[in-house]
């Protein structure tokens, strides 16, 4: 039986996170303000409801200059004249849809912080390319660094171009997507080695491809007797939720197994229409991951992140990854020290449940790949025991013996 004094311990855990859950408000519990936002938008344009779900619309409606920026919202002169100059080196669009996520009246909106340029780009430190990406492609718009996978890039194209953005020395002024020829190339190269089994299509956006384009993708690659699983990395469910139409969903479905990782870094993002379309994926029986980056002022303090995946479990997503962000140029001030992310670990592990917590990965500079980082919970290991602390800082010791019997 549960002691009154365990149980009071445990009550305690939890206390500094329930006294400030409420504070950190997804987008659901945003709604009505988003719906307002999205009516303002609508009225701005001339446009209706119907627009609004179209996904061509919201494509064809990205916000691109800080003049139709400072109409849809609260811009100082500064601001404006800021991001222009930040225009003039790194391209940036705002869907409608996402621009409604924004809260004008808090200055650290995260939502804001992802999508609005900051003259803080400007700043040169890091590296266009610190993975290295250019050299891990045995052709074009592949990229392989490890022995049974990889990845097809087949479009720069976003639904949005976010401000931290790892490829963003790739999102040129033109939206293209990979042109036939090449996509064929990068099939074949899956084709000649038997040893890919996990393909990953991505982009910048995988479903920013049409819907045919897609289909005829997956019947390539499914033709390939050991093509096992097929995966896509989109951030559409999170800044353009309504491509994720009933049509792009059929024709996924076809293809299973089929998975779909993205990329929500914020409790805000989490609103109505993104859990809708998540909600038709997992319908479809494509099993959601998310892959959260790691960024100052967004998402680097514990209790936001634990809002943030417990939230996605409750949209039927599971946190996958959360990535330290890489030292791309441009992206300086959404750096985090390796200890933040270890306290954002802390506070997951036992804290909430095991569903709820995703691997921390850092990034192997030069393409040295994926490394998993964890708090130290092993204190010692010798020839006959192991000490470990648990969750609660409790220490514990179990033996270290391979009991079989050595031929
Ligand atoms: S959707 Fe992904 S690839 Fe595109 S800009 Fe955002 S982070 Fe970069």
């Amino acid at each position: 039986m549960l002691s009154a004094e365990r149980e009071l311990r445990l009550q305690n855990d939890i206390h500094d996170y329930l006294e400030v859950r409420d504070s950190i408000k997804t987008g659901l519990e945003r709604q009505e303000e988003i719906a307002k936002n999205r009516d303002r938008i609508l009225a701005f344009f001339g446009a209706d409801l119907k627009d609004w779900y179209d996904y061509r619309w919201q494509l064809k409606h990205r916000i691109t200059d800080a003049e139709t920026l400072s109409k849809l919202m609260p811009l100082s002169k500064k601001q404006a004249a800021e991001i222009d100059e930040v225009g003039l080196k790194y391209r940036y669009a705002i869907s409608p849809y996402y621009l409604s996520l924004i809260d004008s009246n808090n200055p650290e909106c995260p939502v804001a912080r992802q999508s609005i340029p900051m003259i803080d780009e400007l700043d040169s430190a890091g590296e266009t390319d610190p993975m290295d990406e250019e050299n891990s492609s045995p052709v074009p718009g592949v990229t392989r660094r490890y022995p049974d996978r990889l990845i097809i890039k087949v479009t720069n194209q976003c639904g949005m171009y976010c401000r931290f953005c790892q490829r963003r020395r790739l999102i040129g002024e033109q939206d293209v997507h990979s042109n036939s020829e090449k996509i064929k190339k990068a099939i074949e190269y899956v084709r000649d080695h038997e040893e890919i089994r996990d393909v990953l299509i991505t982009g910048g956006d995988a479903f920013m491809l049409s819907d045919q384009a897609i289909d005829n993708l997956l019947a390539d690659l499914r033709s390939i007797k050991h093509v096992e699983i097929i995966r896509f990395g989109t951030r559409t469910p999170v800044t353009l939720p309504q491509r994720i139409t009933p049509e792009l969903v059929s024709i996924l479905k076809k293809y299973h197994p089929v998975y779909v990782n993205t990329h929500f870094n914020s409790p805000a993002e989490i609103s109505d229409e993104s859990k809708a379309a998540c909600e038709r994926l997992a319908d479809a029986g494509i099993p959601l991951g998310n892959q959260m980056v790691l960024l100052n002022g967004v998402n680097n303090k514990p209790h936001i992140v634990k809002k943030l995946n417990q939230s996605l479990l409750s949209i039927r997503v599971k946190p996958y990854y959360i990535f330290h962000p890489k030292a791309i140029r441009g992206t300086s001030h959404f750096w985090c020290s390796i200890e933040e992310g270890l306290d954002v670990m802390e506070s997951l592990r036992g804290y909430t449940s095991g569903m709820a917590i995703p691997t921390y990965i850092v990034n192997g500079t030069g393409g040295l790949g994926k490394t998993p980082l964890l708090p130290n919970y092993l204190l010692y290991i010798g020839r006959d025991k192991a000490v470990f602390r648990n969750w609660e800082g409790q220490i514990f010791e179990i033996e270290n013996r391979n009991r079989s019997k050595q031929p």
